[in-house]
């Protein structure tokens, strides 16, 4: 089984589907599983209707009307025959309304998920029902009922045991298979998903329970590059990458690949591909198991919307290990995650992504016990492999809020 997955930009207009398909037909006589993102910006646009609706504004409507009119046109755009598949979109669409109308006291995050899921179901089905318009057999799988999770919403955490039980059951009946990225399912029925561009994991998820030959991930660009093409110009290629250097880049910040897709992959020794979806030919970008060896290209990951929080105590103490291990607590609580962290006598400094509500919480919490100071609107600068200059030429012109370097990797905190 080979699995491939594909992100919203490769699907965000007809002519993306298409090539899609095209793809398939390149790698006919393969098992595949297809693995695939809402199309396009739908997840942000969902994003919007969950706070529109949650926070009980007026423009909640027209909000919904983003997410059907730019599928409508898709659909419209690639179909002979659109009406049925129009008339699909509009059953969904209500479906999301009446989730809205007969929410019952959800929490935020919980309510989020039973909307944002929306988008991976509407990809898979309108791509599926895409695959039966021009005759390629092929079966669609709802992730939530194989991928379980426990009730984390926005960040569901793997039961591995079940997830692999329940994937273990997928039939050997089909050449082709199609299902969602991002999304998982509670043990009670409850949608829940995987963290944002959690579709690479999900890829990884199935591969390992599959033990596939190999997951390919189906980019914009040619494969893993040493920076963010969108910052940078010119960035080299890596022909490949070892799983060790993958998640140390991808936990920085390069979003090329979300950083829980490579521990299940490693753990079973299967390789991933990153490989441009406009030429797929081309060698892309291996993660495997083999050293790196391109050390000569310095990889450049800029992170942004950071928050630098420097914490003391309230009565001048020290701060020791045992109020370091608070700290931590009180983030790990918030489901937060620490990019950074410096201390000293008097103060703990750490960085962590910056979401204006979950820090509101984080800071009201922390001030029980703690006085703390904070810096927003900061970039994370990681680079590995780092040389002299490489450092010299990023913060030139820059205020550096706190610089670190160890033998591979120089991280400093700018604005
Ligand atoms: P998808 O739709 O598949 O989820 P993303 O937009 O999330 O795709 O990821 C692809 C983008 O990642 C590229 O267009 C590029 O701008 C960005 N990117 C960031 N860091 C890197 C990197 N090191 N190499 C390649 N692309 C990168
Ligand atoms: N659609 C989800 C997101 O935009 C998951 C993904 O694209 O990987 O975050
Ligand atoms: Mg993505």
């Amino acid at each position: 089984m080979l699995v491939f997955k594909f992100g919203g930009a490769s699907v965000k207009e007809p002519e993306g589907v298409k090539n899609l398909v095209k793809i398939l037909e390149h790698f006919e006589g393969n098992n595949i599983l297809v693995v695939v993102s809402a199309m396009g910006k739908t997840t942000n646009a969902l994003e919007e209707v969950v706070k529109s609706s949650f926070f009980k504004k007026d423009d909640l409507e027209a909000k919904i009307e983003v997410v059907r009119k730019y599928h409508a046109d898709l659909i419209s755009g690639l179909f002979k025959n659109p009406e049925p598949i129009l008339h699909f979109l509009d059953e969904k669409i209500n479906e999301i309304r009446l989730k809205i109308e007969n929410y019952i006291g959800e929490k935020f995050d919980e309510f989020y998920d039973q909307i944002v899921s929306f988008g991976e179901i509407l990809s898979t089905k309108i791509i599926a029902y895409y695959f039966e318009e021009i005759g390629l057999t092929h079966k669609w799988l709802d992730s939530r009922k194989y991928i379980k999770t426990d009730s984390t919403f926005r960040e569901g955490k793997v039961n591995w045991d079940a997830t692999k039980s329940s994937i273990e059951l997928i039939d050997e009946d089909f050449q082709l298979y199609i299902t969602q990225g991002f999304l998982g399912g509670t043990s009670d029925g409850k949608t829940t998903t995987l963290g944002r561009e959690g579709s690479d994991y999900s890829a990884s998820i199935f591969a390992h329970c599959l033990a596939a030959e190999s997951v390919t991930i189906w980019k914009d660009v040619p494969g893993v590059l040493s920076a963010d093409p969108r910052l940078f110009e010119n960035p080299g290629k890596y022909e490949q990458l070892s799983y060790q250097e993958a998640i140390e880049m991808t936990y920085y910040g390069a979003t090329v690949i979300h950083p829980k897709t490579i521990k299940p992959l490693q753990n079973s020794a299967i390789p991933l591909f990153v490989k441009p979806f406009l030429n797929p030919s081309e060698s892309g970008t291996v993660v495997d198991e083999r050293p790196f060896t391109q050390t000569d290209l310095p990889s450049i990951i800029v992170k942004k919307n950071q928050v630098l929080i420097s914490i003391s105590t309230l009565d001048f103490s020290f701060v020791t290990e045992a109020n370091i291990s608070n700290i931590f607590e009180i983030i790990a609580r918030h489901n937060l995650k620490c990019n950074l962290s410096q201390n000293s006598a008097m103060s703990y400094t750490v960085c962590l992504d910056f979401d204006n509500m979950k820090f509101d919480e984080l800071k009201t919490d922390l001030q029980k016990r703690f006085k703390i100071l904070y810096n927003t609107d900061l970039e994370l600068i990681t680079v590995r492999h780092y040389q002299s200059d490489t450092l010299k030429n990023l913060t030139k012109d820059r205020k550096i809020f706190v610089e670190q370097l160890s033998r591979n990797t120089a991280q400093v905190v700018v604005r």
